[in-house]
């Protein structure tokens, strides 16, 4: 996609492109129309209006930022204005507490717990209605996600399931321990976008991707040609 820049206001979001889910999010942003494009080296960071750190394996996501060198960068464009948004191992990255580890970028009052519904086996999808970011229930997926067990001051829930928080944010940061980028809903997508000062093509909040079905999540691995495949 053409990069645009809106007056000199910064205009792109980035996918912290170092493990995990980078590219169903930035299938995401280009359906709802903002700039966006894959960052991991230093120079990459320079006028980013957001960052979206994706789902994967935190222990392995933090290591990586250490061997990168970009920790310290991430927290200085975060200084200067960046927002960020956490999707599970990117939530628990962005707490301030993880439960029985030593936090990372601490940039959200929040405790997680990590792995809090069990193994890759006991993962699961449900649907609730998030308030503020969509009118309809949105589609939750769970990877072996972390918990929010707790947020402290200065944090806002946005939604609450039985004992664990699901989705929280500050003024500067979001983080959802489901995985919207494995769905058809475009709803976090936009609501990001909007904390990040831009605009999107959606209209009259309608946030479904008409485009998606049931294995659509399936795409970029090539899950879904073999299982095709397995058929005939
Ligand atoms: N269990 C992973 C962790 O602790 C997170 C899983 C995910 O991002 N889907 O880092």
């Amino acid at each position: 996609m053409t990069l645009r820049l809106v007056g000199n206001k910064p205009s792109i979001i980035g996918v912290l492109d170092l493990q995990g889910g980078v590219h169903e999010h930035l299938e995401h942003l280009e359906s709802i129309g903002v700039a966006y494009k894959k960052v991991k080296q230093v120079e990459d960071f320079n006028n980013l209006a957001g960052l979206i750190i994706p789902g994967g394996e935190s222990s392995c996501l933090s290591r990586l930022l250490n061997i990168f060198g970009i920790k310290n960068i991430i927290l200085e464009a975060h200084r200067k204005g960046m927002k960020i948004w956490g999707t599970c191992a990117g939530a628990i990255l962005l707490a301030k507490k993880v439960v029985g580890e030593k936090s990372c970028l601490d940039l959200i009052n929040i405790t997680v717990e990590r792995n809090g519904f069990g193994a890759q086996l006991d993962s699961f999808v449900s649907e609730a209605l998030i308030p503020g970011v969509s009118a309809k229930p949105v589609p939750l997926t769970f990877i072996r996600a972390p918990k929010i067990l707790d947020v402290g001051s200065g944090v806002h829930m946005l939604l609450k399931i039985d004992d664990y928080i699901a989705a929280a944010e500050n003024e500067s940061v979001l983080v959802t321990v489901f995985h919207p980028e494995l769905t058809g809903c475009l709803a976090l997508h936009h609501y990001f976008a909007v904390k990040c000062g831009l605009k999107t093509v959606l209209k009259g909040n309608e946030y479904s991707d008409p485009r998606w079905d049931l294995s659509s999540w399936t795409k970029h691995a090539g899950i879904d040609e073999k299982y095709q495949a397995l058929k005939k």
